[in-house]
């Protein structure tokens, strides 16, 4: 039975050793892709038909997405979720806050500070929200239309939280998820395991 690094949560698929390839729709214009077979974040990506293409998280680097995002949200910076930045993506950002010495970190040197509340890409309509506790600078990030919140390691399906003791903070992680109650969100993506619809 393996556990997940960062969420400490069995991964049923790893037992099954699965490989999810390609892109799964989850919303209109969101899909999502994931593997099971490591510990490697769910890449969430939001096409916007000609306008380009937003993904939310990177991988660990060993399923290169193949194409370049106009945008790239990092929910945080473990390197699961960002080792797949390449160098000549130009619009990547990773909330200022985060811990560059902390363990598992790694910092794209290209990323950006995330330091918008909102965004809008093509036809979707993205709010920032800082919710540290996993890490000091984790964030959620909710599209408004779909009510689709990607929660990153900070929130998973059936109500776990992402562990707190890699210089994270449990005081934090619960004042975030009382903030996370509050966002209007109908379909939780997480960075690993099942999406799960609110009930
Ligand atoms: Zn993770
Ligand atoms: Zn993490």
């Amino acid at each position: 039975m393996k556990y997940c690094r960062f969420c400490l949560r069995v991964n049923s698929k790893y037992q099954r050793g699965n490989k999810v390839e390609g892109w799964e729709k989850i919303a209109g214009g969101i899909y999502m892709r994931r593997t099971d077979e490591r510990v490697c974040s769910t890449i969430y990506m939001l096409d916007g038909g000609s306008g380009g293409r937003l993904i939310i998280d990177s991988g660990d680097g060993k399923m290169p997405i193949g194409f370049v995002p106009e945008i790239c949200i990092l929910t945080h910076g473990h390197y699961d979720h960002t080792g797949g930045v390449e160098k000549n993506w130009e619009e990547i950002y990773l909330h200022p806050q985060e811990k560059k010495d902390a363990p598992y970190i790694l910092v794209p040197k290209n990323a950006k500070p995330l330091e918008w509340k909102t965004k809008k890409f093509a036809q979707f309509e993205l709010e920032a929200f800082h919710t540290p506790g996993h890490t000091m600078g984790s964030v959620c990030v909710l599209e408004r239309k779909s009510g689709v919140l990607f929660s990153g390691d900070t929130l998973f399906a059936g109500g776990e939280h992402g562990r707190t003791d890699l210089q994270g903070d449990s005081a934090l992680m619960r004042e975030s998820l009382k903030l996370i109650e509050k966002i209007p969100y109908r379909l939780l993506c997480p960075g690993h395991d099942e999406i799960e619809k609110r009930a």
